[in-house]
């Protein structure tokens, strides 16, 4: 169950949590058109901070762009905005949820008429895949669900309706008794995770599969991928064959709820040692240190509340 806060803005207005709600026959609940972002606050000695939250906010209004969405607020006002809801909750550290959602007006499909309503929630959120997964790794499996194919649904639009996509993944995983489950994209190359994507250590080498049209780009993604450079970690993005997921030395997912989470076995199989690998220890420590405000912000990456 979600830890409630008090707030929650909702254009251009704080509102009380239990009355931000929509109709049930709003176009976003018929048909999955509603845009979102997933974003993190870390408790810093600085007091709160958002970790990349105009890059988020830049995704969110892509995303919408996509999808014909016009948002009538600028990044610098849901910047502003998000910064006064973490404080207004008086929460240290959060998951902030931005949602652009079509609302309630026409009938059919097409949603033009429908009025488009911005929410900002926000909430506290421990580590998404359970407080050992950090340390200790998790067990995933080859999903039998695939990724979508280039051209259908955008990949890299991040909208509701690409989840069912991957509740399919993850309720499948569960079931079999795994924590998360890794698709293939269309042409059978590892594709990402229900709401990750996905890297592998090989030979001291951190390869993840390029921005293809079959997965979300992800900001996790591109924080790990300047982080690697930047400690001198060669990196590369090419199409990785399944096999490669077994025969790596080490693989971890990156999502802003997952972090940088660990995977130990797939399908059973142990990767590398079993637990955390030194190359995925060491970009984690970067990325949660810069996060939390421990590590120096080199690249300009928080966005203080306070
Ligand atoms: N892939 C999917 C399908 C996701 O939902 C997410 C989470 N937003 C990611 C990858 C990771 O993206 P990010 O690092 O921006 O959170």
């Amino acid at each position: 169950r979600i830890s409630e806060t008090q707030w929650i803005w909702r254009d251009g207005q704080f509102v009380p949590w239990a009355d931000a709600t929509i109709h049930v026959l709003s176009h976003s609940v018929q048909f999955g058109s509603s845009a979102f972002e997933g974003v993190r606050c870390y408790n810093t000695p600085k007091g709160p901070a958002i970790f990349r939250l105009r890059e988020h906010l830049e995704r969110l209004l892509h995303s919408c762009k996509i999808y014909r969405m016009d948002v009538k607020y600028t990044i610098d006002e849901l910047i502003a905005a998000s910064r006064e809801l973490v404080v207004r909750n008086n929460v240290e550290s959060c998951y902030i949820r931005p949602m652009v959602v079509r609302g309630y007006g026409t009938a059919g499909m097409v949603p033009i008429g429908s009025p488009i309503e911005v929410y900002l929630p926000c909430w506290p959120w421990g580590a998404y895949l359970g407080d050992e997964a950090l340390d200790a790794g998790v067990d995933a499996c080859v999903s039998s669900w695939q990724r979508v194919q280039p051209n259908t649904i955008p990949a890299m639009a991040k909208i509701a309706g690409n989840y069912l996509s991957g509740q399919l993944i993850k309720m499948e995983a569960l079931a079999n008794g795994y924590a998360e489950g890794i698709a293939l994209s269309p042409s059978g190359m590892v594709g990402e995770g229900s709401g990750q994507n996905v890297f592998v250590v090989s030979n001291g080498t951190l390869l993840t599969g390029p921005l293809d049209g079959s997965i979300l780009g992800g900001i996790t993604r591109a924080s790990i991928i300047q982080i690697a450079q930047d400690l001198g970690i060669p990196t590369k993005e090419f199409h990785i064959p399944r096999e490669m997921l077994y025969m790596a030395d080490e693989v971890f997912f990156t999502g802003t709820a997952a972090e940088l989470t660990p995977v130990r076995s797939i399908d059973k199989i142990q990767i590398g040692a079993g637990k955390v690998g030194p190359i995925t220890k060491q970009l984690q420590q970067q990325y949660l240190g810069i996060a939390k405000g421990t590590v120096e912000d080199r690249h300009g990456w928080l966005t203080h509340c306070k």
